[in-house]
């Protein structure tokens, strides 16, 4: 008789609460990979927003991420836009039926869940939980994505007073509301200290 670890278990429960975290009254109205497309495009920032990333993202192929983002096209809940840096490609947004649809998000259900636990235990879990998709991406050899605050991209173009924050990776300026969104560019930064304290917060 196998007898199962202790973290053969956690990762049992942690399927288990990603399962039990998608199932709500309403869920039903979109599939579960429509809804990860959903939330997907909605946090994914302007370099990411493409089915491509999607992909990568929901460790799926190509074809099948396309399929995923032409059905939200379909029901109206996604639009192309051309891309304001590569007039070639097209990137994908939320319409407003799609915000509409996603302020119905089953995973709520979790997040108030984990809203409801002591701030230390939250931060914790957190932590935990990156750490382990890092070290799972990496030994699948799958992208991770990440923020610019944690990224060994971003960079300062002028430290000190005034300074502008620029994504060496893109070679593109960042402005405040890119630094909270996921992006496909995204490598894990060595923990260094920040001489000047001013790194944007994750
Ligand atoms: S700094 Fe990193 S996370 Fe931010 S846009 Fe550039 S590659 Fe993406």
């Amino acid at each position: 008789m196998t007898t199962a670890t202790t973290a053969d278990l956690c990762a049992e429960l942690i399927l288990h609460l990603g399962r039990l975290g998608q199932q709500a009254p309403g869920a039903a109205r979109l599939t579960p990979a429509q809804w990860t497309a959903l939330r997907f495009f909605a946090r994914a920032n302007r370099f990411s927003r493409t089915p491509s990333a999607f992909s990568s993202f929901h460790a799926t192929t190509r074809g099948t991420a396309s399929q995923t983002v032409k059905s939200l096209v379909s029901a109206g809940y996604l639009t192309r836009k051309p891309s304001e840096t590569d007039g070639r490609s097209s990137l994908f947004e939320l319409t407003e039926a799609g915000r509409d649809m996603l302020a119905a998000d089953p995973l709520k259900t979790l997040s108030a869940a984990l809203e409801r636990m002591p701030d230390g235990e939250r931060a914790a879990l957190d932590q935990g939980l990156r750490d382990l998709l890092a070290q799972v991406a990496l030994d699948r050899g799958a992208e991770t994505f990440g923020t610019c605050g944690d990224c060994r991209f971003l960079d300062r173009e002028a430290p000190g007073a005034g300074t502008r924050w620029v994504c060496s990776c893109t070679a593109a300026g960042l402005i405040s509301d890119d630094f909270d969104k996921l992006c496909v560019n995204f490598a894990p930064a060595a923990a260094e200290p920040d001489e000047a304290g001013t790194t944007p917060a994750r």
